[in-house]
């Protein structure tokens, strides 16, 4: 990792910003490639992931790393994942927008020092925190958005398919997207079983 990202990551693991900081047991760096040039946007921890310090490791993170396997995309090498807010809302609610905004310039910069070409924001709450209030997740998922000269690319969350099956499908078509999209700008010899 780059001297900038240790600095940070030293940082944000010992953060007190907001009220989170009272209720969470660890600190969401988040992980992956630190040099991918897609980096996946999530809204918070959970319960599982408020114990193990790592980024999607429940139920939502083990489809998530199924969804990426059939892009021919692993979370080592293609991705690095990140939140919203680094520390668990209590009960797994919304982070409100306050705390949004004090954890925020944190992921600004993950951004910033990571540089990828590439955005997914995951479900509802990534979107409207990233982009605005004005994007809906049920209207504007599968379209590509513009940001700070990256491509954004709103997705459903893996919780929301958990919940119903049905989404999955659109779900599949925006990631078969993602992945001409990464061949198009970072790897056109790029592999996968089913893209
Ligand atoms: S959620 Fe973000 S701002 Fe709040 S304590 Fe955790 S790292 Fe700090």
């Amino acid at each position: 990792m780059n001297h900038e990202l240790n600095e940070l990551k030293e940082q944000i693991l010992q953060c007190t910003k907001c009220e989170l900081s009272k209720t969470r047991n660890r600190v969401i760096f988040g992980e992956g490639n630190v040099n991918a040039e897609i980096m996946i946007i999530g809204e918070g921890p959970g319960r599982d992931e408020d114990i193990q310090g790592r980024p999607f490791v429940g139920k939502s993170g083990q489809l998530l790393d199924k969804i990426l396997a059939a892009c021919g995309f692993n979370r080592t090498h293609h991705v690095f994942i990140g939140n919203i807010v680094k520390c668990r809302p209590p009960q797994n609610r919304v982070p409100s927008p306050s705390e949004a905004a004090i954890c925020m310039p944190y992921l600004q910069k993950q951004i910033e020092l990571i540089d990828p070409k590439i955005l997914i924001l995951l479900g509802a709450t990534s979107l409207k925190y990233m982009v605005g209030s004005e994007y809906r997740i049920t209207r504007d998922r599968g379209k590509w958005i513009n940001h700070d000269g990256r491509l954004a690319m709103p997705v459903f969350h893996p919780a929301a398919l958990l919940r119903n099956p049905a989404l999955k499908r659109p779900t599949w078509q925006d990631f078969k997207n993602i992945v001409y999209k990464y061949r198009e700008l970072v790897d056109p010899a790029h592999k996968s079983d089913h893209v």
